[in-house]
């Protein structure tokens, strides 16, 4: 597989950015409570890593950037036996799977994913916790999660990239949406599907309303579900050519950006 340069440009970007930070998980993680047994880990600002705890086990929804113990973190909270999941391969999701031997993710993620798995050095160039390779378990729709009177279920949502999934909490009416569901989703990536791809994927969440009701997204606040109706309006916008279209510019390159309610899809007109 040939990895897109603007993949390269991202993980250079990230270790230039975040050399030097200061790397002590007591303070790099910023932890609360967001729903019953079900715990949001700020990592620095940047992403969403999510823990939820059943009776027997426990999962880790993303891994964050890898600058800090997150294996360390998790175990002030629980000290039950884990599963960790990707919702997607990219860096800012997958960064810490080197302290886990175990991810579960989706295949068509894997390769992006394992690119960003290595062991990273903080700024004493000494590593953090024990260091795994992990292995990679290939999971797809409807696949469950048991952890002990409550299961989590795995909803293939692709577009983002060709691997996204998101996680659904049945018994909290929870939906964990790693980027598709943010109110600004990338879609002009290299290794983006085309936007009538992520139109379909939408369609399909919104067939799925009465399912969940809170949205827990990889990047920003917890929102209702009925956010998704303002993505397939935007998205729809797009592709009838009704939105104009205003410019986007982000450290990995140039798109065209369009909103609607609280959505905005930042995308590639190349790419529809
Ligand atoms: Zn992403």
């Amino acid at each position: 597989m040939k990895f897109p340069v603007r993949f390269i440009l991202f993980i250079l970007f990230i270790e230039i950015a975040f050399n030097g930070y200061p790397q002590d998980n007591y303070t790099w993680f910023k932890i609360s409570e967001v729903g019953p047994k079900t715990w949001l880990l700020d990592d620095h600002g940047d992403d969403n890593i999510y823990l939820l705890e059943g009776d027997d086990k426990a999962l880790i929804i993303d891994t964050g950037m890898g600058n800090a113990d997150l294996l360390g973190a998790v175990r002030k909270i629980t000290d039950k036996s884990l599963f960790v999941v990707n919702t997607h391969g990219h860096p800012d999701h997958s960064g810490t799977n080197y302290q886990f031997d175990k991810i579960y993710l989706h295949k068509d993620d894997v390769e992006a994913a394992k690119m960003f798995s290595g062991k990273k050095p903080n700024q004493n160039n000494q590593f953090i916790g024990e260091i795994f390779n992990p292995e990679f378990i290939p999971v797809s729709e409807g696949y469950k999660f048991d952890l002990g009177n409550r299961v989590i279920e795995v909803m293939e949502t692709p577009g983002h990239t060709p691997g996204s999934i998101c996680f659904l909490d049945v018994k909290n009416k929870f939906l964990f949406t790693g980027d598709n569901n943010n109110s600004l989703v990338w879609l002009f990536l290299d290794g983006c599907l085309p936007l009538s791809e992520y139109l379909k994927t939408l369609e399909m969440q919104v067939s799925r309303l009465g399912e969940f009701t809170t949205l827990y997204p990889g990047h920003g606040p917890a929102m209702s579900s009925e956010f998704i109706i303002d993505q397939v309006n935007c998205v729809k916008t797009i592709l009838d050519g009704t939105c104009e279209p205003r410019p986007y510019e982000s450290f990995v390159g140039e798109a065209k950006i369009c909103s609607s309610g609280n959505a905005s899809v930042a995308f590639n007109p190349e790419n529809l």
